[in-house]
């Protein structure tokens, strides 16, 4: 996809709004709830007044980020000159909110960072080679010359910390470094954003990764494992979740790609992908309906755990091959 960065458009757009909507999606990250935050935060200083919503609201982690306490996650009746999307491939994933904000709203910008957007909206600010969503929205207010303050700052910095895991994707680039430079010097504090989100887990998060590690296997350079809802349960947990678990299967040397298979309550597996450089998981997860990009991606797919591995254990072994065929210097296994 070719970016199309239309600064002046979404702005003139925005400053003509009086009622404003900012969605992220489902399940939502340190990108998803910085971008909102950050962008919210910005909005505001333009002398705006966004509604900010998340269906299921902020995850207790990131509530340290201002403006958090305003986050919704049930819309009021109520119409919209403009809603934004923010850190979502596509509508689905903004889930309730986004739904019934494009019901009510005039215009949608579509404002991501995943090579798997579909493009909906009216106006995009969608470039794949950004590290996250909130590089994005960082780079829409440099362009448009809007002082970072403080408070737009710091969950900016959250979502480019979250997503390339303290800088250690293959997507951060010399100007990745220098975006946190400004905004550090804007005032975000990248000690507390570390402390908050990569440095802390849960205990349960341990119990859970316990479990998880019952289940590994590797494969044709698979490696991968399965969180059935019982095990989920019995770790305190009630929504589907790995807790980054798939972040460590990667790590492995004798495999190119990981996947974790998560149980869900409607008869579904949520799905997350990682890869190694040089093969591609976001296709896989865009052929099963989901998205993400080539290193990162995910879906749900409908079906049991059993079902669901049998249909997409030889999407990603054709993945496997396909990556080594392109350049068998990656093979690493
Ligand atoms: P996760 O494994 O949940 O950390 O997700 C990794 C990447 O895949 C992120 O960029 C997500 O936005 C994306 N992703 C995960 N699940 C889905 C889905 N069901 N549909 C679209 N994208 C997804
Ligand atoms: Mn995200
Ligand atoms: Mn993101």
């Amino acid at each position: 996809m070719i970016p199309n960065l239309n600064w002046t458009e979404a702005a003139g757009a925005v400053d003509a709004a009086s009622a404003i909507l900012i969605v992220t999606h489902v399940s939502p990250d340190g990108d998803a709830i910085g971008s909102l935050l950050g962008l919210g935060n910005a909005l505001v200083e333009r002398g705006k007044r966004p509604d900010l919503a998340v269906d299921g609201g902020v995850p207790d982690y990131l509530r340290f980020l201002p403006g958090a306490d305003a986050v919704i996650d049930t819309l009021p009746a109520k119409t919209w000159d403009v809603m934004i999307s923010v850190d979502a491939s596509d509508e689905t994933r903004t889930g309730r909110v986004g739904e019934v904000g494009r019901a009510n709203s005039q215009l949608v910008i579509n404002l991501d960072h995943h090579a798997t957007n579909t493009g909906f909206g009216q106006i995009h600010l969608v470039d794949p080679a950004a590290v996250s969503a909130s590089e994005v929205i960082a780079r829409w207010l440099t362009a448009i010359e809007q002082p970072i303050t403080p408070a737009i700052a710091q969950p900016l910095l959250t979502g480019l910390v979250t997503d390339t895991i303290g800088f250690r994707t293959s997507s951060v680039r010399p100007e990745t470094l220098d975006l946190a430079r400004l905004l550090m010097a804007a005032g975000a504090s990248l000690q507390t954003i570390m402390a908050r989100t990569l440095n802390s887990k849960p205990y349960k998060a341990l119990m859970l990764w316990r479990s998880a590690m019952q289940h590994i296997a590797l494969e044709d350079g698979i490696i991968s494992s399965d969180i059935p809802l019982a095990d989920l349960h019995a770790a305190g947990y009630d929504e589907p979740t790995d807790a980054d678990f798939v972040n460590l299967l990667i790590q492995v040397d004798e495999a190119v790609i990981a996947a974790v298979f998560k149980e869900t309550l409607d008869n579904a597996v949520e799905l997350s992908l990682r890869s190694k450089l040089g093969y591609d998981v976001g296709a896989v997860a865009f052929a099963l309906g989901g998205g993400g990009h080539r290193q990162a991606a995910g879906a749900t797919v409908s079906g049991t755990l059993a079902e669901v591995r049998e249909r997409v254990m030889p999407l990603l072994r054709a993945a496997v091959e396909q990556g080594k065929s392109v350049n068998p210097s990656c093979s690493v296994f």
